[in-house]
């Protein structure tokens, strides 16, 4: 992280209580990322079965294609069910498409996928 040293400065800049509020903050942000995440229910989605490995949700959903005059539009057929794994990932929540099938990624190939 190359900006590291520079925040580093300037935190060490801060009140102490700056800076003992900004670890509270940090103790929660660091938990809440390190836990797999509550997600949301996509609109025009439903959700199928939901399960937890390690730091990522993994969803099966129905969905909808996109395509205004398919059917998943204009009767309501989803497709799928596909599944979907959830992760907090830099404070945010990312999401991928896995397949038909669920596959477990273990935590060292899912940190390969990011580029870590
Ligand atoms: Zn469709």
């Amino acid at each position: 992280m190359p900006n590291r040293e520079r925040l580093q400065k300037q935190i060490q800049r801060l009140s102490l209580a700056d800076k003992q509020a900004l670890q509270v903050w940090l103790a929660e942000s660091i938990e809440e990322e390190s836990q797999p995440p509550d997600t949301e229910p996509v609109t025009g989605r439903e959700v199928v079965e939901t399960t937890i490995a390690g730091r990522i949700t993994y969803q099966s959903e129905l969905v909808k294609c996109g395509k205004s005059k398919c059917r998943c539009a204009t009767e309501g057929k989803l497709h799928g069910p596909y599944w979907y794994g959830y992760r907090k990932e830099k404070g945010r929540l990312k999401s991928w498409y896995i397949g038909k099938e669920l596959e477990i990624a273990d935590e060292a190939e899912s940190a390969k996928a990011e580029g870590e």
